[in-house]
């Protein structure tokens, strides 16, 4: 099956989410304006249109792709090197990309996901069975706590995540201004309200130095320190190595440091990870999620899924068929994405299929491709822009 056309849309959201971390911030805008908002990709091919959605992260996020960005680099370069190729051939058609423009992973991401969508759709099989099947029916879910100068605002976040949603592992933003003694008074304080059954992880997005991680984990000890995400600056890879060779087994999982293949393979060799954080839009989609799955596989690394989906059940799916298709044994923590599938309202763009939070988890869709079915009178409610290549 040939591509014939893409259409790519910037989306509205129906609310605005504002959040703190120690390296920058998270804003999808005020209403109207595209900076901060998803887009949305439509591919036809043949009788079939595979859809995604990405909510390009920046600016203030250490992922680099912004909406026009993302949107620029699929009109004017991505797109048009797309159109008559075959829908299947996610190796050759992602190679012809690499050669015409590098990086981009959040813009690669929402074509690939679309293109899994579409094939999916074109053979009747759910997006995981594209990915080797599905060893998990169900994805548990992470809830991250933003970071607050008040730390009653923080317990309150963590209480709501276990009360409202049955949610039991927390991951709690860190390096906060008031340095990582402070860091070290809000995870007792968390701890100290959620209990010891819930796995609480600690993640200072590069905020703290390798002697802050070293003695801030000891000052955490009796407190049960779930996993440290990104203590350090992401190219230090001898400082993670170093950080987790005195974690007295704290497990230590790299987000900024893995964008690339490449990346999972330098972390692995400098002995520096216990798992690696996979977000489709930084990694560039789920045949680059595949490829890190593999090299987590030869070296016993662990996998967990991140990426807040903002509103976007999309999104949401994308990465709950990528969870799916995780041997069960290689999981690690729980997936990010519960603000795609509830947390923050019900997504407009949803006509069926979307994704329920129950007992802190969701079901994977069965339904061909992502099986989410869009809702087009919604999405022309919301479009904010729309461009058509092919
Ligand atoms: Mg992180």
């Amino acid at each position: 099956m040939r591509i014939e056309r893409i259409e790519v849309f910037v989306t509205e959201l129906p609310v605005r989410l504002q959040r703190t971390f120690s390296s920058g911030s998270y804003d999808t805008g005020p209403r109207e304006q595209l900076l901060g908002k998803p887009v949305l990709v439509k591919i036809h091919a043949e009788g079939v249109i595979g859809v995604a959605q990405i909510r390009p992260i920046s600016p203030g996020h250490f992922v680099a792709d912004t909406v026009h960005s993302v949107v620029g680099a699929i009109v004017d370069i991505y797109g048009p090197l797309l159109i008559g190729r075959r829908l299947a051939d996610f190796e050759a058609n992602n190679a012809l990309l690499s050669s015409r423009l590098a990086g981009n992973p959040a813009a690669r991401a929402v074509l690939d996901i679309a293109l899994h969508d579409a094939l999916g759709k074109a053979l009747g099989v759910p997006v995981h069975d594209l990915l080797g099947g599905r060893s998990n029916a169900t994805i548990p879910l992470e809830w991250s706590v933003s970071l607050y100068d008040d730390v009653g605002r923080m317990i309150a976040d963590a209480r709501r995540a276990i009360d409202e949603f049955g949610i039991r592992v927390l991951c709690l933003k860190a390096a906060g201004a008031k340095g990582w003694r402070e860091d070290v008074r809000n995870f007792e304080a968390v701890r100290r309200e959620v209990g010891p059954d819930v796995m609480i992880g600690v993640d200072p997005n590069t905020g703290w130095t390798v002697s802050e991680t070293i003695l801030a984990l000891e000052a955490m000890r009796d407190f049960d320190v779930g996993y440290c995400e990104q203590p350090i600056e992401r190219r230090n890879l001898r400082g993670m190595a170093e950080i987790r060779a005195q974690a007295r087994g704290v497990p230590m999982m790299a987000d900024e440091s893995l964008f690339t293949i490449e990346d999972a393979a330098a972390l692995v060799r400098a002995g520096a990870v216990d798992a690696f954080c996979i977000k489709l839009y930084k990694v560039g989609g789920l045949s680059a999620a595949r490829k890190i799955l593999a090299i987590a596989d030869a070296s016993d690394v662990g996998i967990n899924c991140g990426g807040l989906a903002v509103a976007s059940q999309l999104e949401a799916a994308a990465s709950a068929h990528f969870c799916a298709a995780v041997p069960a044994g290689r999981t690690f923590g729980a997936a990010e994405f519960v603000f795609g599938v509830g947390a923050m309202g019900a997504d407009p763009l949803v006509a069926e299929g979307g994704l329920s939070i129950e007992n802190g988890a969701v079901a994977v869709p069965t339904a061909p491709g992502l099986g989410v079915v869009l809702n087009e009178d919604a999405l022309q409610r919301m479009t904010l822009s729309h461009a058509t290549i092919g």
